[in-house]
C-alpha cells in the first residue's frame, strides 16, 4: 500500500478545514485573480483609433477598417475576442498608454461568434486635394497636446487644432477636382505626397 506524500497529506487536511480548493463558477460568479488577462476592452474617449496596435497583435484579431464612402469619413477599430490569445500586447505597446485595458472578464462563451468583438469610431481626415487618409482627427488632436510648439513643423496637426477651436474650416478652401496643387495649398490638409508636389514642383509654378 503506498502513502500520501506529506504535501498531498498537508492539503487534503486544509482543504478539510478551509472548504475545497475549486469554486463554484458557473453556478456562482468567480473573480479572476489579480494579473489576470481578460477581454481587451477599447476606451471610446482614449483611444485615437491610430492602428497601432493592430500591428502588433500576433493573432491579427484587431481590424482597422476604414470607410471613406461615409460623410464624415471614419475608421473602425475591431477587436475580434474569437481570434484575440489574451497575449496583452494591445494594451502594452497602445499608442496613448489608456486606449485598451485587458479587463477581467472571461466568461465569453457563446453560441454565436459573430458577436464576439467591440470597438471605436472615430473621425479621419484625409488630404483635401487627393483624398488620401492622413489620420484621424483625435490621433492629430493627441500629438498637438502631446508635443506642444513643436507642432509649428507640421500644418496638417496646426490645421486640424485650428479647426477644432473654431479658428478655421476645412471648407473654407477646398477646390475643384481640375486643379493642380499650387504653392498656396502649402496651408491646406495634404496628404506627404501632394505636399511634396506643392513645395518642389510647384514652388516656381511649374506644373506636372
Ligand atoms: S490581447 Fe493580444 S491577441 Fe488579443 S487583441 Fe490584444 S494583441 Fe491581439
Ligand atoms: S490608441 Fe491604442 S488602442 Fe487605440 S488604436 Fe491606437 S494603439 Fe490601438
Amino acid at each position: 500500500m503506498k502513502y500520501p506524500k506529506l504535501r498531498e497529506l498537508k492539503e487534503a487536511i486544509t482543504a478539510l478545514i478551509k472548504g475545497p480548493y475549486t469554486t463554484k463558477f458557473p453556478a456562482e460568479p468567480h473573480v479572476a485573480m489579480p494579473g489576470f488577462r481578460g477581454k481587451p476592452t477599447p476606451d471610446k474617449e482614449l483611444c485615437i483609433a491610430c492602428g497601432a496596435c493592430a500591428e502588433v497583435c500576433p493573432a491579427r484579431a484587431i481590424e482597422v477598417k476604414n470607410n471613406t464612402e461615409t460623410s464624415p469619413k471614419t475608421r473602425d477599430i475591431i477587436w475580434h475576442y474569437d481570434l484575440c490569445i489574451y497575449c496583452g500586447q494591445c494594451e502594452r505597446l497602445c499608442t496613448t498608454q489608456k486606449g485598451v485595458t485587458l479587463t477581467q472578464e472571461y466568461d465569453l462563451a457563446t453560441t454565436d461568434r459573430s458577436t464576439l468583438y467591440s470597438g471605436v469610431q472615430k473621425e479621419l481626415v484625409v488630404c483635401q486635394d487627393c483624398g488620401e487618409i492622413i489620420g484621424t482627427k483625435d490621433q492629430l488632436l493627441w500629438i498637438y497636446k502631446k508635443i506642444g510648439p513643436l507642432t509649428g513643423g507640421n500644418y496638417n496637426i496646426i490645421f486640424t487644432a485650428q479647426n477644432e477651436l473654431g479658428l478655421s474650416s476645412e471648407d473654407s478652401n477646398t477646390k475643384s477636382d481640375k486643379e493642380q496643387v499650387q504653392r498656396a495649398d502649402l496651408y491646406r490638409l495634404l496628404c506627404p505626397k501632394c505636399r511634396h508636389v506643392a513645395l518642389v514642383f510647384n514652388q516656381t509654378g511649374k506644373q506636372i
